[in-house]
């Protein structure tokens, strides 16, 4: 009876210490089904819908996605290793994925890797396994080339699956393209620096093309997390209706 005991309670030890702890599924009705949500790390997520499986910048290793099915699509918004990163893509199945990504991401990608590669440029769209998905620019600014993220390098996305229209900044500046989005159900929102914007750049834009959901991702930066508490209250102080998801994207920490 206690070594039963002791045994479960190291297991349990193993089991908190050994696996990262992922945030809940959130669950979203759509007109003839459900969406699944499973935030991961950084700027992966995986959607389900339909039994289609799409993992969004694979990254943190095989661990992160153990117990989710293999994906159908993969979508990449860049070349650098938080997005594109070969560590996690090696040790996934990868066997099935239509890879969808930008051309500097593409030519990096070696063709082991999935069933299809589509190349899409900023504005470019896509139809597969029922959803359809839009390339959107994503860069920082003043533009620059010399920019960790020029013009035209990167896509951020939108995804229609079933009714819903789901936005992904990837690494975004505050640019006017994000701005006049229209119709987006659930957004994606980068804010680090100095990467990307800052918490006050991003609030204001969400405030500007009004997602119905807002999940602040990629908050990483290189003082530390930025203040994603702040950013709720800034969107919720000038508009109530946008629903701002905190979750926990940084399961180690
Ligand atoms: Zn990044």
């Amino acid at each position: 009876m206690q070594i039963k005991s002791i045994l479960i309670s190291i297991s349990l030890l193993i089991s908190s210490f050994g696996w990262a702890q992922k945030p809940d599924i959130d669950i979203i009705k759509t007109k003839n089904g459900t969406l699944q949500i499973q935030p991961i790390l950084h700027s992966s997520l995986v959607l389900t819908f339909n039994n289609k499986t799409i993992y969004v910048d694979p990254y943190g290793g095989a661990k992160m996605y153990k117990g989710i099915n293999a994906p159908d699509i993969i979508l990449i918004t860049d070349i650098h290793g938080d997005h594109l990163d070969f560590k996690t893509l090696d040790s996934i199945d990868t066997s099935k994925a239509i890879f969808i990504l930008p051309e500097e991401a593409a030519n990096k990608l070696h063709k082991k890797y999935g069933a299809e590669i589509v190349k899409l440029k900023n504005r470019q769209s896509v139809h597969r396994l029922g959803f359809f998905i839009t390339a959107i620019p994503m860069y920082n600014l003043p533009e620059d080339l010399n920019s960790g993220h020029p013009k035209g390098r990167g896509n951020g996305y939108v995804l229609n699956m079933d009714d819903k229209h789901i936005y992904i900044s990837g690494d975004t500046g505050d640019i006017q393209e994000m701005r006049i989005l229209q119709n987006i159900d659930i957004a994606f929102v980068c804010m680090n620096l100095p990467y990307t914007m800052t918490v006050d750049q991003a609030a204001s834009a969400v405030l500007d093309f009004q997602p119905k959901i807002v999940y602040p991702f990629h908050y990483r930066g290189q003082a530390g997390f930025s203040d994603v508490e702040a950013f709720k209250k800034l969107v919720n102080s000038k508009n109530k209706n946008i629903e701002v998801r905190l979750r926990n994207w940084y399961p180690h920490n």
